[in-house]
């Protein structure tokens, strides 16, 4: 009661003096009581609204039970609808984040002093940015402001997972148009009415956007999100030594498939520079991915740049990538592309594996059921144990499903999958839990640790650094179990090994500028797992972390 004396709150709300505990019971009953996904994330995002401890505080307790809400896979209808479930925000509250129209690039200035003023505490910056441009949502396309619901969402994730301070969290949705007319001609849309800026015009605006970020707060994290496939690569590799900043989409998934391939390694047992990977599907997804696990190759087994490449083959819709297929190739397929095929050309997936006799198998092609029986069947015959990776999204996409996979290689498979598949049970009864190459495991923890020790840039070195951390959290019951990934309800604690893999890695490159960071860490600490340098650094990290609770805002 002196707290609502002080407050100034007597009379204004109801006598009983509740827990957060008490209201956590209340929040998750009108939560189960509503009606279907699209109810419970309209609840939960007004809750985030008017009480974000709260908000968090349920997250926290029942993640598995969340996360989908959240984010994937119903925060996808919310961007789809967004124009029509706007919530009604009061001018002077919260807000989604910045809106920043191509309209507004003259005054971008007043926009981060509007920005500012809205801060609940002057003294505030934000640590991370999530920046869309709303034109490749998830897998729906162009959703012009409607994209705005994942850069919303996923620092949802980076609070929840890597605690983050949400009031330090700045999603933005660049409105540079729209080419989905489904928008266009929708009354109730909510961004610009024009077709969406190409070549120069969009690159310059960009540059524009960021110069100006960057001036504000040249401390903030960028992290591209959800931008079209065409503009994701360039945008990286223009900004990426500029700004402190990465790409989720390349270089998350990237680093996060790669952990689940060196786990899978281990558990198969045979030398690395033995293994074969065949990618199915050859879009940017599969490029980033193998790109990424090529550094495997090359930092934690000697190998050259171009002998680690000769460990994968590409496979697109018109069959496995060559060099003289007599098509002329996408330039991101060229890097790749074989020139060993003895001029013979393999358009079916049962030929490609008998000439590769991969070790790996993995799919990111968004074909469904690909990897039929037979296909998981030959993959039995040339392994003892398997890697298979159906890497597409959502499960109607997906190559294979795990249950489908544990039963055509008879239980040998080593699994991980884009999305989440159930557990199976086997016929002793045994239940075996799926990997899931989930970007979550990654992201956080890289975040949190770009911001814990900013550095000037990052790195791939760094990204690598993330993905070994990720392959080496797991614990020792966890490799008993053959997991490729640790268990989701450790992401907190996995999410902090990751923030110190990356913190420990940017003082080894000489980059980190955070004064803390380098006070636990003088350069030339090599602070291995296990010494006291890097448990105080783990320590470190894990104070930094904010939890939901009863202090002030
Ligand atoms: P994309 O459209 O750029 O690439 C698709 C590729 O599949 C193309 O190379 C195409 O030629 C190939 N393909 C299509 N039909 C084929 C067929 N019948 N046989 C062989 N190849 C065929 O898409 P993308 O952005 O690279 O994403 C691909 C998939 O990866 C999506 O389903 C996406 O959800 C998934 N993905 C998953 C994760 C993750 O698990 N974390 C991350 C990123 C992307």
């Amino acid at each position: 009661m002196a707290e609502r004396d002080q407050l100034r709150l007597r009379g204004l709300l109801p006598p009983a003096v509740e827990t957060l505990e008490n209201q956590l019971t209340r929040a998750f009953e009108q939560f189960r009581g509503k009606a279907n996904h699209m109810e419970r994330y309209l609840f939960l995002s007004n809750l985030r609204h008017t009480n974000t401890n709260l908000f968090y505080r349920m997250v926290l307790t029942s993640p598995e039970e969340l996360m989908p809400i959240i984010y994937t896979p119903t925060v996808g209808n919310a961007c789809v609808n967004y124009s029509h479930i706007y919530p009604f925000l009061h001018p002077e509250g919260s807000f989604d984040g910045l809106f920043i129209s191509v309209e507004d690039l003259p005054h971008l200035d007043r926009i981060l002093e509007n920005y500012r003023n809205s801060l609940p505490d002057s003294e505030l910056r934000p640590d991370i940015a999530v920046l869309t441009d709303g034109s490749r949502i998830l897998g729906l396309g162009d959703l012009g402001v409607g994209g705005m619901g994942i850069p919303v969402g996923k620092l949802q994730l980076y609070v929840a997972a890597a605690g983050i301070d949400p009031r330090k969290t700045l999603p933005i949705c660049l409105d540079f148009g729209t080419n989905n007319q489904k928008n266009l001609d929708d009354p109730l849309y909510l961004g610009l009415r024009r077709k969406r800026l190409d070549g120069d015009e969009f690159y310059n605006a960009v540059d524009t956007v960021l110069a100006t970020l960057h001036k504000a707060f040249p401390k903030m994290l960028i992290q591209f999100e959800d931008f079209s496939s065409e503009h994701a690569f360039e945008l990286l590799d223009r900004h990426r030594e500029r700004y402190l900043s990465f790409n989720d989409d390349i270089q998350g998934t990237g680093a996060v498939i790669l952990s689940g391939f060196i786990n899978a390694v281990r558990e198969v047992g045979i030398p690395a520079k033995q293994h074969r990977l065949l990618f199915f599907g050859a879009g940017s997804a599969a490029v980033g991915v193998a790109k990424q696990i090529m550094d495997y190759f090359v930092l934690e087994h000697g190998m050259t740049e171009d002998e680690a490449k000769r460990l994968f083959w590409l496979n697109d819709s018109k069959g496995l990538v060559t060099l003289d297929r007599g098509d002329k190739l996408a330039q991101h397929k060229v890097y790749f592309a074989r020139d060993d095929n003895e001029g013979k050309q393999f358009k079916d997936l049962k030929e490609t594996i008998e000439h590769v006799r991969p070790t790996a198998l993995i799919g990111l092609s968004s074909q469904q059921g690909m990897f039929t029986p037979e296909v998981l069947q030959i993959l039995t015959k040339i392994n003892e144990r398997p890697i298979v990776f159906p890497l597409s999204n959502p499960a109607t996409q997906a190559e294979c499903s795990f249950e489908q996979a544990m039963i055509h290689t008879k239980g040998k498979v080593l699994f991980a999958s884009g999305t989440a598949f159930p557990r199976y049970k086997d016929e002793q009864g045994v239940e075996h839990v799926p990997g899931q190459g989930n970007n979550m495991y990654i992201f956080p923890g890289l975040g949190l640790g770009a911001i814990l020790a900013r550095p000037s840039r990052i790195t791939d070195t760094i990204i690598y650094a993330s993905a070994a951390a990720l392959a080496d959290s797991l614990t020792e019951d966890e490799r008993k179990s053959h997991l490729l990934y640790p268990r989701i309800d450790r992401i907190r604690e996995v999410s902090a090994v990751v923030a110190a893999a990356v913190c420990r890695q940017a003082v080894k490159e000489n980059l980190a500028t955070e004064p803390e960071i380098l006070s636990i860490l003088p350069v030339g600490e090599t602070a291995e797992v296990g010494s006291p340098a890097w448990i105080q650094l783990v320590r470190h990290v894990q104070s930094r972390m904010w939890s939901p609770g009863y202090q002030s805002r």
